[in-house]
């Protein structure tokens, strides 16, 4: 799948070498002038805006059972649907939220309450 802007998960960029972080990748760190390049970073957490409780999950998500679909607005300003796998109880609009890990396989952000 190729990588757009309307990605799934909005990443940053850190420095492999120091914690600088840029919203796009560089070969050279402009802080310290690393070559060794730059990792993508989840965005580290945000807010409930939304979610649901799935009962159903699509094909891609099945090995993960019954979930709770979140859409959170991250720090970044970006919106993100992700997986919750805790208790739909344990939710609100506006519950903090921070990413608990990204998976490539599928492509979704796993959050939980922070
Ligand atoms: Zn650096």
């Amino acid at each position: 799948m190729a990588q757009t802007a309307d990605q799934p998960v909005p990443s940053s960029f850190r420095c492999r070498t120091c914690d600088y972080t840029s919203a796009v990748a560089k070969a050279v760190c402009p802080r310290c002038g690393s070559g060794g390049g730059m990792s993508p970073e989840p965005a580290a957490g945000g807010h409930v805006v939304d979610f649901v409780p799935v009962l159903f999950p699509p094909e891609n998500l099945k090995g993960l059972g019954r979930y709770v679909s979140v859409l959170v607005k991250l720090d970044t300003g970006c919106q993100a649907f992700g997986v919750f796998r805790g208790d739909p109880e344990r939710l609100r609009v506006g519950t903090r939220m921070v990413v608990a890990h990204v998976d490539a396989e599928p492509d979704v952000p796993f959050f939980d309450v922070a």
